[in-house]
């Protein structure tokens, strides 16, 4: 699984590093740094629920699956 980082897009909430805080690194202002970001296996939930919970969609899940609950 594959998060594909708009940075460009983030405004520092720092809501998708309070999920997982060891996938999405931030910088020193708070704001995501930039590049995509390869998941490893079991660590994919704890991921999207970081996608998930960025309000500015800077994050998006390459290739998501049909069936997420
Ligand atoms: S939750 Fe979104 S806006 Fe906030 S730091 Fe993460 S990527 Fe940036």
């Amino acid at each position: 699984m594959r998060i594909i980082v708009q940075n460009a897009k983030c405004q520092g909430h720092a809501r998708c590093a309070a999920h997982a805080p060891h996938i999405f690194k931030l910088d020193d202002a708070g704001y995501i740094l930039p590049g995509n970001i390869q998941v490893v296996e079991g660590e994919e939930l704890t991921a999207s629920r970081g996608v998930r919970s960025c309000p500015e969609r800077a994050l998006e899940i390459d290739g998501e699956p049909s069936s997420t609950g």
